[in-house]
């Protein structure tokens, strides 16, 4: 299957010359989105709660902070640029009784469309902007004169244009230079979701947790376990982000290569490629879903109890204590 890839020449920026952005959440994501569209030259505003903290910040970036409501009543596009978890309360709240008939709702992450956790009106564009980056990087490269590459993709077609909008905003935060991949909300929000679970967040850390356990259960020192399973990830990473696996092996010994090649399928055998499996199932039937947003209602039980024991866990100990020796790591 090959995918559609826009750049800037396959945009209409003149789309949005007329239109009003509100931007809703101030944080990754938000403060990069309003500051790149402001420096593109467009209509932007930031909607805040009355009082909210951000409002000083807002205004000494440059920007236009506005009372929620009265940013959503007169906005042509409202960015949900918060949290997903609280995103669905949000749209109950300020967006359903305010929203104009005809305006365009825009997400970066496609959780609460695809599961039903916000149902738009019919008469509204739902569209998805969705970075490939975190926004400081979003930011930093639209000030350098790139961008980031985007996900966009139309859940509803209200407006007969909701594509042609969801293009024009990816230039306007610069997304458009580097190149917009044609998604659905389904497979943005499927994919995301097995990303981050078995591979980049859950595979990961289980991965260096079972080795660090492995060499300190054997005897060995655990500031060596350490180094030798977690810490020295980044470099493996960095070099397979650059140039992939091919590059990696460039850079490692001959013998780690060969390690590397003949061990690693037996670290991640058929079966765990078959509880892989399940775990998709889990995200396409909608169980994970429901999980997670019973578990929030349920004000986070398992997540605080799972979170606790990872905290006392020796190897963020030792990391803590290993990360002090290396004080220009943060910097
Ligand atoms: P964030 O947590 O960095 O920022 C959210 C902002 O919303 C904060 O300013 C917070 O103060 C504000 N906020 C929180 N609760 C609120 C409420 N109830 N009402 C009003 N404001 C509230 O979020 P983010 O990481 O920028 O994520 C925003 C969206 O972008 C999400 O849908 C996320 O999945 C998506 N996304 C994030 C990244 C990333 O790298 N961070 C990348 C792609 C897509
Ligand atoms: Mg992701
Ligand atoms: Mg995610
Ligand atoms: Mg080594
Ligand atoms: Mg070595």
């Amino acid at each position: 299957m090959s995918v559609n890839i826009y750049y800037e020449n396959d945009t209409n920026p003149k789309l949005l010359a007329d239109k009003r952005i509100c931007v809703l959440g101030y944080g990754s994501q938000g403060n990069a989105h309003s500051r790149n569209l402001a420096d593109s030259g467009l209509n932007v505003v930031v909607g805040l709660r009355e009082g909210s903290k951000t409002f000083d910040k807002v205004k000494s970036q440059g920007l236009e902070p506005v009372e929620i409501t009265a940013a959503i009543k007169s906005a042509d596009i409202i960015c949900f640029l918060l949290p997903d978890t609280a995103q669905p309360a949000v749209y109950k709240q300020y967006v359903e009784p305010n929203i104009k008939p005809g305006a365009a709702m825009l997400f970066a992450h496609g959780f609460n469309l695809h599961y039903g956790q916000i149902i738009p009106k019919p008469e509204n564009d739902v569209i998805m902007v969705a970075p490939k980056g975190p926004g400081k990087l979003v930011r930093d490269l639209y000030e350098q004169g790139q961008g980031v590459p985007c996900l966009c993709a139309v859940a509803q077609d209200a407006s007969g244009q909701a594509k042609d909008l969801a293009l024009a905003y990816a230039w306007g935060i610069g997304g458009a230079r580097a190149g917009v991949i044609e998604t659905t909300f389904e497979e943005e929000t499927e994919t995301d979701l097995f990303g981050e679970q078995a591979v980049l967040c859950g595979g990961l850390s289980a991965l260096m947790k079972a080795g660090f356990e492995t060499l300190v259960e054997a005897g060995y020192a655990p500031e060596m376990a350490y180094f030798e399973c977690i810490h020295e990830t980044k470099l493996i990473i960095d070099l397979i982000y650059q140039g992939g696996l091919k590059k990696m092996r460039h850079f490692i010994s001959e013998t780690a290569k060969y390690g590397d090649i003949t061990r690693g399928p037996r670290v991640v055998p058929p079966e765990a490629k078959q509880e892989m499996r399940r775990i998709l199932d889990e995200i396409q039937d909608g169980r994970f879903a429901r999980e997670w947003v019973l578990e929030n209602q349920a004000n986070l039980p398992v997540y605080h109890a799972l979170l606790r024991k990872d905290e006392k866990h020796q190897m963020e100990q030792v990391g803590a204590q290993l990360r002090g020796m290396m004080k220009w790591l943060g910097e």
